[in-house]
């Protein structure tokens, strides 16, 4: 039994056991190793977003409680980063195969908690998974360069090194794969790592601690926190934490960075979007409606990389109603339900907020071509349900386009040539994803070069890179100097040692002090 102390609800998957003397589940904090109910008198409570019905309840860890967890990993360090990397290696291993093995189990917890689809919900666990299997490679990552014969009888060498205790923030809407961008790769480079998941997604990063626990990793490699400012401002301050990786919204992403940077620790910071999709008339038709429809409203729009802007150039501008036929067609419904393709919004304040700014778009001149505002999923009329949503008539000045709705809403602009597109795509502050849909090389060779976006799509609506590169979302997107995974993860989480080593032979011993700087 992997999952002994998150055993089973009376559903048939994985979630925290009934234990509160409130009657609801509770979600347990993990400490040196042992998954604890926390002390605290504050709790806040976890919805299936599906129904609103309150399905958990997560703590505000208390201070004592995140200084245990802490010092927790302080301890762990000395033994850890001293362990063999071929042992590191071994543990993530194992852990790859066991995430493999449970993918469809994570991913029933995955919608309960956060709502996506089933089949999305696989997906978030799989891109996780990836990531663990590059952690894997850390035999060859880790390798430091080497320099012999700098000078006479003289070599340098380098050596990449862990820093210490490490810690990841993470948002609510890809429950397994950001932790997964954040602690494997920061454990298999010698760190020890703290983790505060989504306080509305709690339950799925210690389903994956759980398994990291039963892969080998030692007590005390992965300690999680819950709770919302506290222990944000407590990862922040506390001088045992070197690095901080933060995914989520400007918002928070700023202030962590100020914060942690102020503080002398390495601060990466991935943040919010506004992600666009250049259609032109050259493009193949059928193929480009489809991606863009999937891109929009997949996963409800709750994705950094969802395509929730399209530029239409020149005849593709007639391309509309057939965009609108196709959004139309997508169902809406609960996660768990067959043939649901648009799950809900995680909460009744993120639909407030969508349906607000969808209609901030109708009140500054936009035109509804689809409306989601009143959907009724039947059977599931509480949830937090938007249907797929298309404003046209568009322009760059309005609310709905200059900031991230992050929701079901495609806006829709329209430009006359492809120098028209770009200007428009870089006066944006974002800087996450874009793409390009064209059957011209020419075109896509001019629009990747002088878009000033982080990750380019050529005809690949979500182009989040694989992790053998890294997620290099720019601008307004991201804080920071290296980005998540890949080669830049590695250097996020190593530093460099140099030595300079000089073996001379007897007869070529130095007879007197050299004073001078030597050359
Ligand atoms: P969020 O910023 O509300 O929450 C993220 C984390 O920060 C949570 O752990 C939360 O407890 C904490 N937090 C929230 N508000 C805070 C505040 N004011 N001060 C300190 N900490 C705070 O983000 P979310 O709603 O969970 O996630 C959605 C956002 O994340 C969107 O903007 C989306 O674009 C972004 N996102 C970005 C990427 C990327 O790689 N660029 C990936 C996924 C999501």
């Amino acid at each position: 039994n992997l999952f002994a102390h998150c055993s089973a609800s009376d559903n048939d998957f994985w979630f925290p056991v009934n234990s509160s003397a409130s009657g609801y589940p509770t979600v347990k904090l993990f400490i040196d190793g042992k998954i604890i109910d926390s002390k605290t008198s504050e709790w806040l409570d976890v919805h299936n977003p599906a129904t609103n019905e309150v399905i958990a309840r997560v703590p505000k860890a208390t201070q004592e409680e995140m200084l245990a967890a802490v010092n927790s990993c302080s301890r762990a360090f000395h033994t850890w980063s001293e362990t063999s990397i071929l042992a590191r290696q071994q543990v993530f291993l194992r852990y790859q195969q066991l995430i493999k093995d449970n993918i469809k189990e994570l991913a029933k917890n995955i919608t309960f908690e956060q709502g996506k689809t089933l089949a999305d919900a696989e997906g978030d666990v799989f891109r996780g998974l990836q990531v663990v299997e590059h952690a894997c490679s850390i035999t060859s990552l880790m390798l430091g360069e080497t320099l012999p014969s700098i000078t006479k009888d003289m070599d340098t060498y380098t050596y990449r090194l862990p820093l210490g205790v490490c810690a990841g923030i993470a948002p609510f809407n890809f429950p397994a794969m950001i932790p997964l961008w954040m602690f494997p790769m920061g454990m298999v480079c010698g760190n020890t790592y703290l983790l505060k998941p989504s306080e509305r997604v709690p339950s799925c990063a210690m389903l994956l601690a759980k398994m990291l626990q039963d892969a080998g990793a030692p007590d005390g490699t992965l300690n999680i926190i819950h709770g919302q400012h506290d222990a944000v401002n407590f990862i922040c301050d506390h001088p045992a934490i070197k690095a901080i990786s933060f995914v989520g919204s400007n918002q928070a992403g700023e202030y962590i960075y100020e914060r942690g940077s102020k503080n002398g620790k390495r601060v990466q910071s991935n943040m919010g979007a506004k992600n666009h999709g250049v259609v032109m008339p050259d493009a193949n038709k059928e193929n480009t409606l489809n991606q863009l429809v999937g891109a929009a409203f997949g996963a409800a729009g709750q994705r950094c990389m969802a395509l929730s802007t399209a530029i239409l150039v020149g005849e593709a501008r007639s391309w509309l109603p057939e965009l609108v036929e196709r959004a139309k067609a997508l169902r809406v419904n609960a996660g768990d339900q067959p043939g649901a393709d648009v799950g809900p919004l995680i909460s009744p304040q993120a639909k407030a907020r969508v349906n607000s700014l969808i209609q901030s778009g109708v009140d500054e001149g936009a035109q509804v071509l689809l409306d989601g505002r009143d959907v009724k999923v039947k059977g599931y009329e509480n949830g937090n349900f938007v249907g797929p949503t298309v404003l046209g008539n568009v322009t760059p000045k309005m609310k709905c386009y200059t900031e991230e709705i992050f929701g079901p809403v495609l806006v829709v602009l329209e430009a006359e040539t492809l120098d028209d597109a770009i200007k428009m795509v870089n006066g944006n502050p974002y800087g996450n994803g874009t793409a390009i849909f064209t059957t011209n090389g020419a075109t896509a060779r001019k629009y990747t070069h002088e878009v000033d976006v982080g990750q380019v799509g050529v005809n690949v609506p979500i182009p989040v890179p694989l992790p053998m590169f890294s997620f290099t979302g720019s601008r307004g997107s991201f804080r920071g100097d290296m980005n998540f995974y890949g080669k830049q993860g590695i250097q996020f989480y190593t530093q460099i040692k140099t030595v300079t080593s000089q073996w001379k032979a007897e007869d070529a011993t130095l007879k007197s002090p050299a004073v001078t700087m030597p050359t």
